[in-house]
């Protein structure tokens, strides 16, 4: 066998695990209601909670950004890549979660795998949930620094680690809202160990920004949590609904960021007409209380709908509802009968999740209705009848 050969087989054993995945390409904008192939599906699986993404305000903000500033960035930031709308929008973020700084980057991912290895490395520790987005893990990995996973919001056993460690610098690294369980990190036990320790607090508040604490200001302001050991790192392009992501927290540390952070200085800085649109983003969602309230109705429509089904949700009071399966092959027969009736909710198989947990991942946006919930509750009704365990 050559390498291609070596290839084809191991694709072939995706195939056998069931845990190939395929894209579907949507011919619609990104909405609850999208369609596929020419055929209308009623969709759950985006992360654009508000329903921002296709928002119309936002696109005449994109257009009047890229009329006014062209298309592309020409260079990274810190050589001659940097506009004025970008310190705009960083001083907005700033002031919108209530840090003295912000930094923006061309996407979370690359946000959390720049800011890991600029604040510890080899001889550091890093504590992080079991459950981190691949981000953080890849961020770990890139810095080098002696690694302690603690089990899913296992308080005690994050304890046990912190005070066995004799590490310089320790950092604890959590997702705030965890992305496959919607589930919330305990942020100010989170802190107080932080504090105790003396470590840094890295959170990742992809799934709260704009969806959580007051006016959305994201899950640490919910929580009330504050100060220099506090770096919080959100994204633009989930509740946000356009692209990008940013850190914030005290200037110096974010001045630090700027000067270190290898995924912010060895990137072509991202088109500041996004810049000019997160602008118009970050006021809807300011003023976004009606989307919120209803898409708390919506969670509870859900919650309260699914309560006496086979398959069981995950306890959460995020958008991301987790229907457990169990095994990827009834898993992937649920989401193709539910595709049947045009209600699209993917399967989330290993790796993303834990082996013998595959999962529909139902997300709910403020644009869907009350009615369109009705319509999967209904569904998954008749379908845990007729398919077989
Ligand atoms: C989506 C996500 C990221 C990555 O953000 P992108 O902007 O999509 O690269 C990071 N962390 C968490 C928890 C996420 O869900």
């Amino acid at each position: 066998m050559n390498r291609l050969d070596h290839l084809r087989a191991a694709l072939d054993k995706l195939d056998d695990e069931r845990l190939r995945r395929i894209r579907r390409d949507i011919e619609s904008p990104c909405s609850p209601h999208v369609v596929i192939d020419g055929r209308a599906f009623t969709a759950f699986c985006s992360n654009d909670y508000l329903g921002l993404a296709a928002d119309s305000r936002l696109t005449e903000a994109l257009i009047a950004g890229a009329r006014k500033w062209g298309v592309g960035a020409g260079a990274s930031h810190l050589v001659s890549g940097h506009y004025a709308v970008q310190r705009a929008l960083e001083e907005r973020l700033a002031a919108f979660v209530g840090r003295e700084r912000a930094l923006v980057f061309s996407s979370g991912f690359m946000a959390n795998t720049g800011i890991i290895p600029a604040l510890v490395g080899r001889g550091d520790a890093i504590f992080a949930d079991r459950l981190n987005h691949a981000s953080l893990i890849d961020g770990m990995l890139l810095s080098r620094a002696d690694t302690h996973r603690f089990p899913h919001l296992d308080m005690a056993a994050l304890e046990r680690q912190l005070s066995a460690s004799e590490a310089k610098t320790k950092l604890i690294a959590s997702d705030s809202v965890f992305s496959m369980d919607g589930d919330v990190a305990p942020l100010r036990e989170l802190m107080a160990l932080a504090e105790r320790f003396d470590a840094w607090l890295l959170i990742d508040d992809a799934h709260g920004f704009g969806v959580l604490g007051p006016q959305g200001r994201g899950a640490p302001a919910e929580a009330g949590i504050d100060g220099w050991r506090l770096i919080q790192m959100g994204t633009l392009s989930k509740a946000a609904g356009v692209s990008g992501a940013f850190v914030a927290g005290e200037a110096t540390v974010i001045e630090w960021l700027m000067q270190k952070a290898r995924t912010y200085l060895f990137t072509t800085g991202s088109p500041p007409a996004l810049a000019q649109a997160l602008i118009a983003s970050i006021d809807l969602i300011e003023k976004g209380d009606e989307r919120r309230a209803h898409l708390a109705a919506l969670i509870e429509r859900l919650t309260k709908g699914l309560a006496q089904e086979r398959w069981k949700l995950l306890p959460s009071r995020t958008p991301i509802q987790p229907l457990i399966v169990g095994d990827n092959a009834t898993a992937l027969a649920l989401g193709a009968d539910l595709m049947k009736e045009s209600l699209w909710i993917p399967a989330i198989r290993p790796p993303t999740v834990p082996a013998g947990s595959a999962r529909l991942r139902i997300t709910l946006s403020a644009s869907h209705t009350l009615n369109d919930v009705d319509r999967l509750v209904e569904a998954l009704d008749r379908l845990e009848k007729t398919l077989s365990a």
